[in-house]
């Protein structure tokens, strides 16, 4: 499967409350299992794959225990933020070999309040309230690979 580009080749349309929410999905199991980021994704506005690299395949108590994670941050209601660097000063801090070789020498750094930060040029809501609740609706391993596939409840609200 093709890895999505981090800069310059994002889906400018896709669905801002899903893509944040792999924000912050993204950030707790790369925290919590040592495995970084997924290497492939599909996030739509109805449901959302995201594949990790994992030894072994996670609990259904483990798969809870994320859902739990990411609707505090949802809940917290934090800022959703972006800071530009230059790319030659932020070695270390990120998977820079994930970039296409003709990103820019200026990257966007996205936050979730201070719970999680990545590279990505795509768009989000201003705050995580906006996301709606999240659910991982099913989950598979193979060979290495963990799927996890989320929902988001969104709110109908009328303004
Ligand atoms: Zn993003």
């Amino acid at each position: 499967m093709e890895q999505e580009p981090i800069l310059n080749a994002h889906n400018k349309d896709e669905h801002r409350p899903s893509h944040t929410a792999e924000h912050i999905l993204n950030g707790t199991v790369a925290r919590l299992y040592g495995c970084g980021r997924a290497f492939s994704s599909h996030v739509e506005r109805k449901k959302s794959k995201l594949d990790y690299h994992l030894a072994q395949p996670l609990t259904e108590e483990q798969i809870r225990d994320l859902e739990d994670r990411v609707n505090a941050v949802i809940a917290a209601d934090v800022e959703v933020w972006t800071e530009y660097a230059r790319k030659a000063d932020m070695a270390g801090r990120f998977e820079l070999n994930r970039l296409p070789d003709d990103a820019s020498e200026t990257v966007r750094i996205v936050h979730v309040g201070n719970y999680d930060e990545c590279l990505c040029a795509g768009q989000h809501v201003e705050r995580t309230g906006q996301i709606g609740r999240f659910r991982i609706s099913s989950s598979r391993w193979q060979d290495g690979v963990q799927r996890l596939v989320f929902r988001l409840d969104e709110t109908e609200g009328h303004d």
